[in-house]
């Protein structure tokens, strides 16, 4: 795309073309086989997913959302159990405790990791608090080392909403992994991202595996494809439909086979972003915060913060770039949580985050010159604001 026609927040047409070949190949294999619901290509993407990030167990279901829900319930999440998630992240890591019936009970977040604050999460406990949900956002995972702490002292189960962390690993274990399950989600901008929703469970436990697997498809135990009549099997559990479609799974499993060529391309990309960027007045770089272990960043988000967010994203849009807002009110005073009665100044490091924060276009087809044209409008906006 040339500096003319703008730039695109997020595009994958040349991705799409140069794995047209695999895809259409596994999608023959799919219209081949005349039956088109939970099929043996989510199947396969599942073996195929839990032999890259290493998880014994990975069940395909419809978005990351639905995985969140079906996580939380099958890792026992009971009416009222209070959960506590960062007050500084996408919804859907709140609304999913909701919908598994418990209640979020939101807690700051770290400024530097964006993620989930540990003392904050301490300051929130209460004698009800069952979970708690770290968040990996945007290219490096939440403090785990001291959230696993936390929960180990007060016997709490961890729940990863690593919808964002595709590719991120601790100490050699991939995000998902630390607690009692996590969550990917295949929503097109993600780091795997299909052209439509799906999303998955990630877990070391089969019975959790198992339950999720059985809620996905209205309860249903037994064989992973349905391949026999299913009219006499018995309901046992509670479930939904939420199977992941065939066709996103023909189209991840093609992608997948790119997936490491794709995070090092971003990871191109975000070392440009900063090298072209730094030194620049009122801006504040993303870092890479040391752990005590290996950690291992995936730059699925490049994001910045200004001292006058609002005024620079309007000035990137007049020149035709787009960008996004991660996230632009925190969870406390959505109108959709009111009744919890938060009130703004409660939680200011997320509050802070929410005003400051811009995401620049960042994805495998993002050319050079697109991102250098990019920086040299937010250096220019920015001088201009310090003269
Ligand atoms: C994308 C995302 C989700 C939801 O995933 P969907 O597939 O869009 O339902 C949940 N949590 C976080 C942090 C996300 O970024």
């Amino acid at each position: 795309m040339g500096a003319s026609s703008g730039v695109s927040f997020f595009n994958q047409t040349e991705t799409f073309e140069s794995l047209w070949p695999t895809t259409r190949r596994h999608l023959d294999e799919l219209m081949d086989r005349g039956k088109y619901s939970h099929g043996p290509k989510v199947a396969e993407l599942e073996a195929a997913l839990a032999a890259w990030t290493g998880a014994r167990h990975v069940v395909g279901v419809n978005s990351g959302t639905d995985a969140l829900v079906l996580l939380l319930r099958a890792a026992g999440l009971q009416p009222g159990d209070e959960v506590i998630v960062p007050t500084y992240t996408f919804v859907a890591s709140a609304t999913a405790v909701v919908l598994a019936g418990g209640h979020p009970v939101f807690a700051d977040i770290d400024p530097h990791t964006y993620s989930l604050d540990p003392a904050g999460a301490e300051a929130v406990r209460t004698e009800r608090t069952r979970m708690v949900m770290p968040v990996h956002l945007f290219h490096q995972l939440a403090d785990l080392s001291s959230l696993l702490g936390f929960a180990a002292r007060h016997e709490l189960t961890v729940v990863e909403d690593s919808a964002e962390a595709f590719g991120m690993r601790w100490d050699g274990v991939h995000a998902g992994l630390h607690g009692a399950g996590g969550v990917l989600s295949f929503f097109p901008t993600k780091t795997l991202g299909a052209i439509g929703d799906a999303g998955a469970v990630l877990t070391d436990d089969p019975a959790l595996a198992e339950a999720v697997s059985a809620m996905r498809h209205h309860g249903r135990t037994g064989p992973t494809v349905d391949d026999f009549p299913t009219i006499n099997r018995a309901t046992e559990l509670l479930g939904t439909n939420s199977k992941m479609d065939d066709i996103q799974a023909a189209v991840l499993l093609a992608k997948l086979g790119r997936a490491d060529q794709d995070i090092a391309r971003r990871a191109e990309l975000a070392a440009r972003y900063t090298e072209r960027l730094a030194g620049t007045p009122g801006l504040t770089l993303p870092a890479v915060v040391p752990r005590t272990a290996a950690t291992n960043p995936v730059w699925y988000v490049y994001l910045i913060e200004s001292d006058h967010r609002d005024e620079l994203a309007a000035h990137l849009a007049r020149h035709g770039v787009q960008t996004e807002t991660y996230y632009p009110t925190p969870l406390h005073l959505q109108p959709c949580f009111a009744e919890l009665g938060h009130r703004r100044g409660e939680f200011p490091h997320a509050e802070a985050a929410c005003e400051r924060a811009l995401a620049l276009p960042l994805y495998p087809d993002l050319a050079d010159h697109d991102l250098d044209l990019v920086s040299d409008l937010v250096r220019g906006f920015q001088h201009g604001k310090h003269r």
